[in-house]
Protein backbone atom coordinates (compact mmCIF):
# COMPACT_ATOMS: atom_id res chain seq x y z
CA UNK A 1 0.00 0.00 0.00
CA UNK A 2 1.59 3.38 -0.90
CA UNK A 3 0.66 7.18 -1.36
CA UNK A 4 1.76 9.07 -4.46
CA UNK A 5 2.88 12.98 -4.44
CA UNK A 6 -0.65 13.46 -6.60
CA UNK A 7 -2.72 11.52 -4.27
CA UNK A 8 -0.97 13.53 -1.34
CA UNK A 9 -1.87 16.89 -3.13
CA UNK A 10 -5.10 16.22 -4.14
CA UNK A 11 -6.28 15.21 -0.69
CA UNK A 12 -4.67 18.69 1.06
CA UNK A 13 -4.84 20.90 -1.46
CA UNK A 14 -1.40 21.60 -1.24
CA UNK A 15 -0.21 23.70 -3.93
CA UNK A 16 4.02 23.27 -4.93
CA UNK A 17 5.81 26.85 -4.09
CA UNK A 18 8.87 25.44 -5.32
CA UNK A 19 10.90 22.86 -6.92
CA UNK A 20 9.15 19.76 -8.19
CA UNK A 21 8.10 16.95 -7.45
CA UNK A 22 7.58 13.19 -9.08
CA UNK A 23 3.73 13.22 -9.76
CA UNK A 24 3.36 9.42 -9.84
CA UNK A 25 5.70 8.24 -7.52
CA UNK A 26 4.80 6.92 -4.35
CA UNK A 27 6.30 9.19 -0.77
CA UNK A 28 8.52 6.57 1.22
CA UNK A 29 7.70 8.06 4.51
CA UNK A 30 5.55 10.74 5.69
CA UNK A 31 6.71 12.07 9.18
CA UNK A 32 6.51 15.78 10.99
CA UNK A 33 10.01 14.37 13.14
CA UNK A 34 12.92 15.89 11.32
CA UNK A 35 15.24 13.38 13.59
CA UNK A 36 13.05 10.36 11.72
CA UNK A 37 14.10 11.93 8.34
CA UNK A 38 15.57 9.60 5.34
CA UNK A 39 15.76 9.98 1.69
CA UNK A 40 13.11 10.81 -0.42
CA UNK A 41 10.57 11.56 2.49
CA UNK A 42 7.83 13.87 3.40
CA UNK A 43 8.22 16.72 6.29
CA UNK A 44 5.01 18.31 7.81
CA UNK A 45 5.60 20.96 9.35
CA UNK A 46 3.13 21.96 12.56
CA UNK A 47 3.21 24.97 14.28
CA UNK A 48 2.71 23.85 18.37
CA UNK A 49 3.12 26.20 21.43
CA UNK A 50 6.27 26.55 21.63
CA UNK A 51 8.03 25.76 18.41
CA UNK A 52 6.83 26.25 14.93
CA UNK A 53 8.28 22.67 12.41
CA UNK A 54 8.29 25.96 9.52
CA UNK A 55 11.84 26.56 11.04
CA UNK A 56 13.11 23.07 10.84
CA UNK A 57 12.22 22.58 6.86
CA UNK A 58 15.31 23.46 5.43
CA UNK A 59 16.79 21.04 8.15
CA UNK A 60 14.15 17.97 6.64
CA UNK A 61 15.34 19.26 3.28
CA UNK A 62 19.29 19.13 4.19
CA UNK A 63 18.88 15.72 5.33
CA UNK A 64 17.65 14.38 2.36
CA UNK A 65 13.52 15.06 2.31
CA UNK A 66 11.99 15.10 -1.28
CA UNK A 67 9.68 17.61 -0.08
CA UNK A 68 8.55 19.70 3.24
CA UNK A 69 4.73 20.69 3.63
CA UNK A 70 4.61 24.01 5.65
CA UNK A 71 2.16 26.98 6.54
CA UNK A 72 1.15 29.96 4.76
CA UNK A 73 2.00 32.77 4.96
CA UNK A 74 6.03 31.43 4.78
CA UNK A 75 8.34 33.86 6.65
CA UNK A 76 11.28 35.40 4.79
CA UNK A 77 13.84 33.50 7.19
CA UNK A 78 11.94 30.25 6.29
CA UNK A 79 11.80 31.14 2.90
CA UNK A 80 15.50 32.46 2.09
CA UNK A 81 17.29 29.11 4.44
CA UNK A 82 14.92 26.85 2.17
CA UNK A 83 16.05 28.54 -1.40
CA UNK A 84 19.28 27.04 -0.15
CA UNK A 85 18.07 23.32 -0.32
CA UNK A 86 17.46 20.65 -2.94
CA UNK A 87 13.95 19.56 -3.15
CA UNK A 88 10.39 20.78 -3.51
CA UNK A 89 8.32 23.22 -0.79
CA UNK A 90 4.63 22.63 -0.94
CA UNK A 91 2.17 24.90 1.15
CA UNK A 92 -1.05 24.44 2.41
CA UNK A 93 -3.32 27.33 5.18
CA UNK A 94 -3.07 24.69 7.65
CA UNK A 95 -0.52 21.67 7.99
CA UNK A 96 -2.48 19.81 10.76
CA UNK A 97 -5.54 19.89 9.11
CA UNK A 98 -3.41 18.53 5.79
CA UNK A 99 -1.61 16.23 7.96
CA UNK A 100 -5.12 14.50 9.34
CA UNK A 101 -6.08 14.63 5.65
CA UNK A 102 -3.31 12.55 4.66
CA UNK A 103 -3.93 10.24 7.65
CA UNK A 104 -7.69 10.13 7.03
CA UNK A 105 -6.49 9.38 3.48
CA UNK A 106 -4.07 6.13 4.31
CA UNK A 107 -6.87 4.78 6.81
CA UNK A 108 -9.34 4.92 4.19
CA UNK A 109 -6.94 2.06 2.28
CA UNK A 110 -7.45 -0.57 4.17
CA UNK A 111 -10.37 -2.44 4.38
CA UNK A 112 -10.22 -3.07 8.15
CA UNK A 113 -12.15 -2.06 11.76
CA UNK A 114 -10.91 0.70 13.64
CA UNK A 115 -12.06 0.80 17.04
CA UNK A 116 -12.11 3.98 18.79
CA UNK A 117 -12.31 4.61 22.41
CA UNK A 118 -13.11 7.54 24.39
CA UNK A 119 -13.69 7.89 28.29
CA UNK A 120 -12.52 9.85 31.51
CA UNK A 121 -11.08 7.16 32.87
CA UNK A 122 -9.65 3.85 31.42
CA UNK A 123 -8.53 5.03 27.24
CA UNK A 124 -5.35 3.62 27.92
CA UNK A 125 -6.38 0.48 29.38
CA UNK A 126 -9.34 0.00 27.40
CA UNK A 127 -6.75 0.23 24.33
CA UNK A 128 -4.46 -2.01 25.28
CA UNK A 129 -6.80 -4.43 25.95
CA UNK A 130 -8.77 -4.35 22.84
CA UNK A 131 -5.46 -4.47 20.69
CA UNK A 132 -4.75 -7.63 23.13
CA UNK A 133 -8.04 -8.78 22.45
CA UNK A 134 -8.13 -8.52 18.92
CA UNK A 135 -4.57 -9.26 18.64
CA UNK A 136 -5.90 -13.15 19.32
CA UNK A 137 -6.61 -13.09 15.06
CA UNK A 138 -3.81 -10.96 13.57
CA UNK A 139 -1.75 -7.84 13.56
CA UNK A 140 -3.40 -4.88 15.24
CA UNK A 141 -2.05 -1.25 14.67
CA UNK A 142 -2.86 0.54 17.82
CA UNK A 143 -2.23 4.23 19.27
CA UNK A 144 1.57 4.15 21.00
CA UNK A 145 1.42 5.27 25.00
CA UNK A 146 -1.63 8.06 24.83
CA UNK A 147 -0.87 9.85 21.44
CA UNK A 148 -4.93 10.06 21.83
CA UNK A 149 -4.86 14.00 20.35
CA UNK A 150 -4.73 15.88 17.01
CA UNK A 151 -1.37 14.91 16.47
CA UNK A 152 -1.24 11.71 17.69
CA UNK A 153 -4.29 10.11 16.28
CA UNK A 154 -3.02 10.97 12.45
CA UNK A 155 0.49 9.69 13.59
CA UNK A 156 -1.12 6.03 14.75
CA UNK A 157 -3.16 6.02 11.76
CA UNK A 158 -0.60 6.62 9.75
CA UNK A 159 1.33 3.93 11.24
CA UNK A 160 -1.42 1.06 9.11
CA UNK A 161 0.09 -1.72 7.58
CA UNK A 162 -1.24 -4.34 5.19
CA UNK A 163 -0.09 -7.07 7.97
CA UNK A 164 -2.95 -5.34 10.18
CA UNK A 165 -6.28 -7.10 10.85
CA UNK A 166 -7.56 -4.30 12.85
CA UNK A 167 -7.07 -0.86 14.29
CA UNK A 168 -7.44 0.40 17.49
CA UNK A 169 -7.61 4.32 18.51
CA UNK A 170 -7.53 6.20 21.67
CA UNK A 171 -8.80 9.53 21.03
CA UNK A 172 -9.07 12.34 24.29
CA UNK A 173 -10.00 15.52 24.35
CA UNK A 174 -10.09 18.60 26.58
CA UNK A 175 -13.54 21.04 25.58
CA UNK A 176 -16.71 20.21 23.38
CA UNK A 177 -16.10 20.03 19.20
CA UNK A 178 -12.55 18.46 19.76
CA UNK A 179 -13.80 14.37 19.54
CA UNK A 180 -16.59 15.47 16.92
CA UNK A 181 -13.10 16.88 14.95
CA UNK A 182 -11.10 14.66 15.34
CA UNK A 183 -13.25 11.06 15.05
CA UNK A 184 -13.67 11.74 11.43
CA UNK A 185 -10.31 11.46 10.60
CA UNK A 186 -10.20 7.19 11.97
CA UNK A 187 -13.67 6.85 10.65
CA UNK A 188 -14.60 4.50 13.25
CA UNK A 189 -16.26 1.54 12.42
CA UNK A 190 -16.49 0.78 16.30
CA UNK A 191 -16.40 3.26 19.03
CA UNK A 192 -16.16 2.58 22.97
CA UNK A 193 -17.34 5.34 25.61
CA UNK A 194 -15.89 3.69 29.24
CA UNK A 195 -17.21 6.36 31.79
CA UNK A 196 -18.07 9.64 32.62
CA UNK A 197 -16.42 11.98 35.64
CA UNK A 198 -14.47 14.89 36.57
CA UNK A 199 -11.52 15.08 34.38
CA UNK A 200 -11.42 18.44 32.55
CA UNK A 201 -13.55 19.79 34.36
CA UNK A 202 -11.52 23.25 34.58
CA UNK A 203 -12.53 23.46 30.84
CA UNK A 204 -15.76 21.77 30.46
CA UNK A 205 -17.26 22.78 33.66
CA UNK A 206 -19.66 20.37 34.38
CA UNK A 207 -20.36 16.70 34.32
CA UNK A 208 -23.01 17.29 31.64
CA UNK A 209 -20.48 18.51 29.41
CA UNK A 210 -17.54 16.11 29.37
CA UNK A 211 -21.10 13.51 28.61
CA UNK A 212 -21.75 16.02 25.75
CA UNK A 213 -18.19 15.65 24.26
CA UNK A 214 -17.91 12.13 24.81
CA UNK A 215 -20.81 11.55 22.95
CA UNK A 216 -19.54 13.36 20.10
CA UNK A 217 -17.84 9.62 19.64
CA UNK A 218 -21.10 8.03 19.13
CA UNK A 219 -22.65 10.49 17.01
CA UNK A 220 -19.76 9.98 14.86
CA UNK A 221 -20.26 6.31 14.19
CA UNK A 222 -21.98 5.86 10.82
CA UNK A 223 -24.45 3.55 9.76
CA UNK A 224 -23.14 -0.27 9.96
CA UNK A 225 -21.25 0.58 12.65
CA UNK A 226 -21.42 -0.09 16.41
CA UNK A 227 -21.18 1.77 19.73
CA UNK A 228 -20.11 -0.30 22.89
CA UNK A 229 -21.58 1.77 25.85
CA UNK A 230 -20.77 0.89 29.55
CA UNK A 231 -24.17 0.22 31.49
CA UNK A 232 -22.58 0.59 34.65
CA UNK A 233 -22.41 4.64 34.01
CA UNK A 234 -26.01 6.00 33.86
CA UNK A 235 -24.48 8.99 31.70
CA UNK A 236 -22.12 6.76 29.18
CA UNK A 237 -25.30 4.60 29.10
CA UNK A 238 -27.73 7.61 28.25
CA UNK A 239 -25.33 7.85 24.88
CA UNK A 240 -27.57 5.46 23.09
CA UNK A 241 -29.98 7.89 21.97
CA UNK A 242 -27.31 10.29 20.38
CA UNK A 243 -26.43 7.22 17.86
CA UNK A 244 -27.57 7.56 14.04
CA UNK A 245 -30.32 5.17 12.95
CA UNK A 246 -29.00 1.93 11.48
CA UNK A 247 -25.93 2.57 14.12
CA UNK A 248 -25.88 -0.64 16.24
CA UNK A 249 -25.63 -0.11 20.06
CA UNK A 250 -24.96 -2.35 22.91
CA UNK A 251 -23.72 -2.17 26.41
CA UNK A 252 -21.29 -3.85 28.92
CA UNK A 253 -21.40 -3.82 32.46
CA UNK A 254 -20.99 -5.67 35.62
CA UNK A 255 -23.78 -3.95 38.13
CA UNK A 256 -26.65 -3.35 35.80
CA UNK A 257 -28.52 -5.51 33.18
CA UNK A 258 -25.88 -5.17 30.05
CA UNK A 259 -25.54 -6.99 26.56
CA UNK A 260 -22.74 -8.25 27.20
CA UNK A 261 -21.98 -9.06 31.17
CA UNK A 262 -19.13 -10.12 33.34
CA UNK A 263 -20.34 -12.42 36.05
CA UNK A 264 -19.09 -14.53 38.65
CA UNK A 265 -16.30 -12.70 39.53
CA UNK A 266 -12.91 -13.37 41.10
CA UNK A 267 -10.91 -10.31 42.01
CA UNK A 268 -7.51 -10.88 43.42
CA UNK A 269 -4.29 -9.61 43.90
CA UNK A 270 -2.86 -10.88 40.45
CA UNK A 271 -5.69 -10.45 38.71
CA UNK A 272 -9.13 -10.98 37.87
CA UNK A 273 -11.38 -13.95 36.25
CA UNK A 274 -14.83 -13.89 35.15
CA UNK A 275 -17.55 -15.40 33.02
CA UNK A 276 -19.06 -13.66 29.74
CA UNK A 277 -21.91 -14.86 28.05
CA UNK A 278 -22.12 -14.28 24.37
CA UNK A 279 -24.37 -15.97 21.43
CA UNK A 280 -25.72 -18.71 24.03
CA UNK A 281 -21.85 -19.47 25.08
CA UNK A 282 -20.56 -19.01 28.39
CA UNK A 283 -16.54 -18.45 28.64
CA UNK A 284 -14.86 -18.21 31.50
CA UNK A 285 -11.65 -15.44 30.82
CA UNK A 286 -8.94 -13.95 32.58
CA UNK A 287 -6.69 -10.52 33.00
CA UNK A 288 -2.97 -9.83 34.72
CA UNK A 289 -4.94 -6.44 35.68
CA UNK A 290 -6.28 -5.97 39.44
CA UNK A 291 -9.36 -4.27 40.20
CA UNK A 292 -13.33 -4.01 38.84
CA UNK A 293 -13.07 -1.10 36.89
CA UNK A 294 -10.31 -3.38 34.94
CA UNK A 295 -13.10 -5.89 34.54
CA UNK A 296 -14.88 -3.32 33.09
CA UNK A 297 -12.50 -1.97 30.75
CA UNK A 298 -12.14 -5.53 29.72
CA UNK A 299 -15.99 -6.65 28.35
CA UNK A 300 -15.23 -3.49 26.11
CA UNK A 301 -12.36 -5.48 24.53
CA UNK A 302 -14.46 -8.21 24.90
CA UNK A 303 -17.19 -6.59 23.15
CA UNK A 304 -15.29 -5.25 20.07
CA UNK A 305 -14.40 -8.64 19.42
CA UNK A 306 -17.74 -9.96 19.73
CA UNK A 307 -18.78 -7.89 17.13
CA UNK A 308 -15.85 -8.75 14.92
CA UNK A 309 -16.57 -12.15 15.37
CA UNK A 310 -13.30 -13.39 16.89
CA UNK A 311 -14.03 -17.24 18.85
CA UNK A 312 -13.52 -16.96 22.36
CA UNK A 313 -10.63 -18.90 22.24
CA UNK A 314 -8.98 -16.40 20.09
CA UNK A 315 -9.74 -13.46 22.36
CA UNK A 316 -8.27 -15.29 25.38
CA UNK A 317 -5.48 -16.30 23.39
CA UNK A 318 -4.73 -12.63 22.89
CA UNK A 319 -5.35 -11.39 26.69
CA UNK A 320 -2.46 -14.05 27.39
CA UNK A 321 -0.43 -11.48 25.19
CA UNK A 322 -1.21 -8.20 27.30
CA UNK A 323 1.33 -6.39 28.66
CA UNK A 324 -0.02 -3.93 30.78
CA UNK A 325 1.75 -0.28 30.10
CA UNK A 326 3.69 1.29 33.18
CA UNK A 327 2.63 2.95 36.51
CA UNK A 328 -0.95 1.78 36.17
CA UNK A 329 -1.50 -0.27 39.38
CA UNK A 330 1.80 -1.88 39.11
CA UNK A 331 2.71 -4.00 42.37
CA UNK A 332 6.55 -4.89 43.37
CA UNK A 333 7.51 -6.46 46.39
CA UNK A 334 9.69 -4.26 47.84
CA UNK A 335 11.55 -6.37 50.65
CA UNK A 336 9.04 -6.67 53.67
CA UNK A 337 6.48 -4.19 51.91
CA UNK A 338 4.60 -3.89 48.45
CA UNK A 339 4.40 -1.15 47.13
CA UNK A 340 1.32 -0.33 44.26
CA UNK A 341 2.59 2.14 41.85
CA UNK A 342 -0.69 3.97 40.27
CA UNK A 343 1.14 7.61 39.87
CA UNK A 344 0.65 7.61 36.39
CA UNK A 345 -2.42 10.17 36.96
CA UNK A 346 -5.42 10.29 38.92
CA UNK A 347 -9.09 11.45 38.89
CA UNK A 348 -11.53 11.47 41.91
CA UNK A 349 -13.39 7.90 40.14
CA UNK A 350 -9.86 6.45 39.73
CA UNK A 351 -8.59 7.66 43.23
CA UNK A 352 -11.36 5.91 44.62
CA UNK A 353 -11.11 2.83 42.36
CA UNK A 354 -7.46 2.59 43.27
CA UNK A 355 -8.28 3.00 47.05
CA UNK A 356 -11.12 0.40 47.28
CA UNK A 357 -9.21 -2.07 44.95
CA UNK A 358 -6.53 -1.97 47.45
CA UNK A 359 -8.43 -2.03 51.03
CA UNK A 360 -10.17 -4.93 48.88
CA UNK A 361 -7.47 -7.02 47.70
CA UNK A 362 -4.94 -6.75 50.02
CA UNK A 363 -4.73 -8.11 54.21
CA UNK A 364 -2.65 -6.28 56.88
CA UNK A 365 -1.98 -2.81 57.36
CA UNK A 366 -3.17 -0.56 54.28
CA UNK A 367 -1.22 2.43 53.54
CA UNK A 368 -1.93 5.40 51.24
CA UNK A 369 0.28 8.41 49.85
CA UNK A 370 -1.75 10.61 47.15
CA UNK A 371 -1.25 13.71 45.74
CA UNK A 372 -3.41 15.97 44.02
CA UNK A 373 -6.04 15.73 41.76
CA UNK A 374 -5.40 18.52 38.97
CA UNK A 375 -7.75 20.27 36.95
CA UNK A 376 -10.67 20.09 38.49
CA UNK A 377 -11.55 23.36 38.71
CA UNK A 378 -14.51 24.62 41.54
CA UNK A 379 -15.15 20.62 42.43
CA UNK A 380 -11.52 20.15 43.43
CA UNK A 381 -12.01 20.70 47.28
CA UNK A 382 -15.09 18.55 47.93
CA UNK A 383 -13.57 16.11 45.18
CA UNK A 384 -10.45 15.84 47.53
CA UNK A 385 -12.55 15.97 51.06
CA UNK A 386 -14.48 12.91 49.76
CA UNK A 387 -11.16 10.89 48.62
CA UNK A 388 -10.05 11.37 52.21
CA UNK A 389 -13.47 10.12 54.04
CA UNK A 390 -13.35 7.09 51.72
CA UNK A 391 -9.71 6.55 52.51
CA UNK A 392 -10.94 6.87 56.30
CA UNK A 393 -13.47 4.68 56.37
CA UNK A 394 -12.04 1.95 54.19
CA UNK A 395 -9.85 1.63 57.37
CA UNK A 396 -6.22 2.60 56.00
CA UNK A 397 -3.90 2.88 58.85
CA UNK A 398 -1.47 5.36 57.62
CA UNK A 399 -2.42 8.55 54.92
CA UNK A 400 0.48 10.16 53.62
CA UNK A 401 -0.56 13.43 51.12
CA UNK A 402 1.21 15.80 48.75
CA UNK A 403 0.56 18.87 47.22
CA UNK A 404 -1.54 22.00 47.87
CA UNK A 405 -5.30 20.64 47.18
CA UNK A 406 -4.07 17.11 48.93
CA UNK A 407 -4.06 18.85 52.15
CA UNK A 408 -7.98 18.85 51.62
CA UNK A 409 -7.61 14.94 51.81
CA UNK A 410 -4.87 14.92 54.90
CA UNK A 411 -7.56 17.41 56.63
CA UNK A 412 -11.07 15.39 56.06
CA UNK A 413 -9.47 12.00 56.88
CA UNK A 414 -7.76 12.78 60.25
CA UNK A 415 -11.45 14.83 60.76
CA UNK A 416 -13.38 11.39 59.63
CA UNK A 417 -10.17 9.40 62.17
CA UNK A 418 -7.68 8.13 60.24
CA UNK A 419 -5.26 7.24 62.79
CA UNK A 420 -1.98 8.17 61.04
CA UNK A 421 -1.87 11.23 59.08
CA UNK A 422 0.51 12.90 57.71
CA UNK A 423 0.77 16.18 55.29
CA UNK A 424 4.48 16.66 53.48
CA UNK A 425 5.64 19.23 51.89
CA UNK A 426 7.76 17.45 49.42
CA UNK A 427 8.93 13.94 47.74
CA UNK A 428 11.58 13.57 49.93
CA UNK A 429 9.71 14.72 52.90
CA UNK A 430 6.83 12.22 52.12
CA UNK A 431 9.40 9.31 51.57
CA UNK A 432 11.30 10.89 55.25
CA UNK A 433 8.08 10.07 56.95
CA UNK A 434 7.11 6.67 55.41
CA UNK A 435 10.52 4.95 56.34
CA UNK A 436 9.66 5.98 59.48
CA UNK A 437 5.94 5.08 59.85
CA UNK A 438 6.31 1.87 57.27
CA UNK A 439 5.85 -1.58 58.83
CA UNK A 440 6.61 -5.00 57.74
CA UNK A 441 4.04 -6.49 55.50
CA UNK A 442 2.59 -3.35 55.02
CA UNK A 443 0.32 -2.72 51.33
CA UNK A 444 1.41 1.17 50.07
CA UNK A 445 -0.39 2.71 47.10
CA UNK A 446 1.29 6.00 44.96
CA UNK A 447 -1.24 7.67 43.29
CA UNK A 448 -1.81 11.21 42.12
CA UNK A 449 -2.20 13.72 38.56
CA UNK A 450 0.57 13.02 36.42
CA UNK A 451 2.15 16.47 37.80
CA UNK A 452 2.55 15.31 41.15
CA UNK A 453 5.19 12.65 40.21
CA UNK A 454 4.66 10.38 43.20
CA UNK A 455 6.67 7.91 42.08
CA UNK A 456 9.80 9.67 42.71
CA UNK A 457 8.89 8.78 46.21
CA UNK A 458 9.24 5.47 45.71
CA UNK A 459 12.43 6.51 44.04
CA UNK A 460 13.59 7.45 47.07
CA UNK A 461 12.53 4.86 49.22
CA UNK A 462 14.32 2.45 46.77
CA UNK A 463 17.03 3.94 45.61
CA UNK A 464 16.25 3.50 42.01
CA UNK A 465 15.54 6.41 39.43
CA UNK A 466 11.63 6.95 38.74
CA UNK A 467 10.54 5.10 35.56
CA UNK A 468 9.87 8.05 32.70
P1 LIG B 1 -6.73 7.26 30.51
O1 LIG B 1 -6.01 6.79 29.30
O2 LIG B 1 -8.19 7.53 30.23
O3 LIG B 1 -6.07 8.35 31.25
P2 LIG B 1 -5.72 4.90 31.87
O4 LIG B 1 -6.13 3.61 31.28
O5 LIG B 1 -4.38 5.42 31.58
O6 LIG B 1 -6.81 6.00 31.51
O7 LIG B 1 -5.93 4.82 33.45
C1 LIG B 1 -5.70 5.97 34.24
C2 LIG B 1 -6.09 5.71 35.66
O8 LIG B 1 -7.51 5.45 35.73
C3 LIG B 1 -5.43 4.49 36.26
O9 LIG B 1 -4.86 4.92 37.45
C4 LIG B 1 -6.49 3.47 36.51
O10 LIG B 1 -6.34 2.89 37.78
C5 LIG B 1 -7.78 4.26 36.46
N1 LIG B 1 -8.84 3.55 35.69
C6 LIG B 1 -8.66 2.76 34.62
N2 LIG B 1 -9.84 2.31 34.14
C7 LIG B 1 -10.80 2.85 34.94
C8 LIG B 1 -12.23 2.77 34.96
N3 LIG B 1 -12.90 2.03 34.05
N4 LIG B 1 -12.88 3.44 35.94
C9 LIG B 1 -12.21 4.18 36.83
N5 LIG B 1 -10.87 4.28 36.87
C10 LIG B 1 -10.16 3.65 35.94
Amino acid sequence: MAMTWDEMLAVTGAEVHSGKVRENDTIPHITTDTRKIAEGDLFIALRGENFDGADFAADALAKGAAAVLIGTPISKSVEEDLRKQQGAVLAVEDTLKAYQAIAHAWRMKFDIPVVAITGSNGKTTTKDLTAAVLSGRGAVCRTAANYNNEIGLPLTLLGITEADTAAVVEIGMRGLGQIAALAPVAAPNIAIVTNVCEVHMELLGSLENIAKAKAELVQAVPVGGTVLLNADDERVAAMRSCAADGVRVLTYGISAEADIRAEALRCGVDGSRFMVTWANERHDYSIPLAGRHNVSNTLAALAAGFVLGLTPQEMQMGLRGLTPTKMRYEVHEVGAWRFINDAYNASPSSMRAAIETTAALYEGRKVAVLGDMLELGAAAEEAHRAIGRRAAKLGFAVLVTYGVQARWIHESAEAAGCALCHHAESHAAAAAFLRTALADGDTVLFKGSRGMRMEEIIALLTGEEAGH
